[in-house]
């Protein structure tokens, strides 16, 4: 199978040139596979947006936390954004002399004084986790930040994504703050945070940050930093970066502060395969199915959880193609479905996929749901060199279900 990839698109767009059949063979399947290349273009078209603008650039490691390659990224960012005690430590540990933030939607008593050992940045969710640990954080050092709900939804689509619905438990409204802020908890303060987009353009950013000037540009001359969140969709091709420049910058003149963003996908977007086999081939009425051994319940759980259909080299549109096929997993879920794609040949037994974008939301959130095995993780360096970072077994199924 002497095949180099033609597909220049931007997924597969780092292996433009690579044999397809020498990959395969020597990668295990399935396995994620993180292209160091494709993630350093990201990391330097960041760091460039960084220069150019004076504002700070964090990883969000929930989107990416495979920290074998934080030195790749390290160069190009202030920093790391942590969701809890976990990735904070992570991020201390694996990105040395950076920075670490941290928000969650509440912090825990248990958790809060060994957090202090990692963050340099808290972020509280709401006025009474402030008060209950604020003034803890601020004597131990910390620069303290509140997120504020904007009350503006700026995406259709993606409900479970969308931290401005109605009725939702992330970030303080304005209304909320008038009831509880007190003047010694505005005292705490040093910025305000608020995050509510979810890969978008700048527009979407444009118009939530007059949302949060609306509401709380009363509070801003007093606030030394600004953090925008995660959401940007930065290193997508035709993203309208001076617009995004433009809000760093208006944001930076108008009041007076450093303006950070924790972007998690765009660091990794389109850095990563997730490289799979076809074990078998049916047939139900009209409906031509393969079944991978790749899962999209356990390995890439966005796709149901979205939902989205992934990007799959060689792969069109159903019926584009002349051979249509329904991708599933090996597990008992009916709905364990990848998508619907068509092919130029038809699918045998021990045919290798490789599907795109897999690096993001998925290493850092799949599962060992019906006991699947956990994919390995391999490493394609900048000179077309293959290493594994780690490989699992049975004892990383077992392991999380009793006693060891
Ligand atoms: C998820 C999240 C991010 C990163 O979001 P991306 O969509 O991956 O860019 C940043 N900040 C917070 C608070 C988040 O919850």
């Amino acid at each position: 199978m002497a095949t180099p990839v033609r597909d220049e698109r931007p997924p597969f767009a780092s292996l433009a040139g690579v044999e397809l059949g020498a990959l395969f063979q020597a990668l295990p399947s399935p396995c994620y596979l993180l292209d160091e290349g494709a993630l350093r273009q990201n990391g330097e078209l960041m760091a460039r947006l960084a220069q150019r603008t004076g504002c700070k650039l964090l990883l969000a490691q929930k989107a990416f936390s495979n920290y074998d390659l934080y030195p790749t990224l390290a160069p190009c960012l202030a920093g790391t954004e942590a969701s809890g005690l976990y990735e904070a430590r992570l991020g201390r540990e694996e990105m040395p002399g950076k920075e670490v933030h941290v928000f969650c939607g509440a912090y825990r008593e248990d958790e809060f004084d060994r957090l202090l050992n990692y963050a340099d940045h808290i972020v509280f969710n709401s006025p009474r986790q402030l008060a209950r640990f604020g003034p803890r954080a601020k004597a131990a050092g910390k620069s303290l930040g509140l997120r504020v709900n904007p009350e503006c939804s700026t995406q259709e689509g993606h409900a479970i994504y969308d931290p401005c619905a109605p009725g939702s438990r992330l970030g303080t409204t304005r209304s909320q703050w008038d009831a509880q802020m007190t003047p010694e908890l505005v005292g705490l303060l040093d910025g305000l945070h608020f995050h509510t987009l979810c890969e978008q353009d700048s527009d979407a950013l444009e118009t939530t940050l007059q949302a949060v000037e609306a509401r709380f540009g009363d509070v801003l001359p007093r606030m030394s930093w600004l953090n925008f969140g995660g959401g940007h969709h930065i290193t997508r091709p035709g993203y309208d970066l001076p617009r995004l420049e433009g809000c760093t910058r208006h944001a930076q003149e108008r009041w007076g502060v450093e303006v950070y963003l924790e972007p998690g996908e765009a660091w990794a977007l389109n850095a990563g395969y997730l490289r799979a086999t076809v074990l078998d081939v049916l047939q139900n009425g009209e409906t031509n199915i393969a079944i991978l051994d790749a899962s999209a319940a356990c390995h890439m759980p966005d796709v149901l959880e979205m939902p989205y259909r992934p990007p799959l080299l060689g792969g069109g549109e159903p019926g584009e193609g002349p051979y249509t096929y329904r991708l599933g997993g090996p597990t008992c879920l009916a709905g364990d479905v990848i998508g619907d794609f068509s092919f130029s040949a038809p699918l045998e037994e021990g045919d290798s996929l490789l599907f795109g974008d897999m690096a993001i939301y998925t290493t850092c959130k799949n599962n060992t749901f019906n006991g699947m095995p956990l994919p390995a993780i391999w490493v394609r360096r900048e000179d077309g060199g293959l290493e594994e970072l780690v490989s699992f077994g049975y004892h990383d199924f077992k392991g999380r279900l009793g006693r060891r």
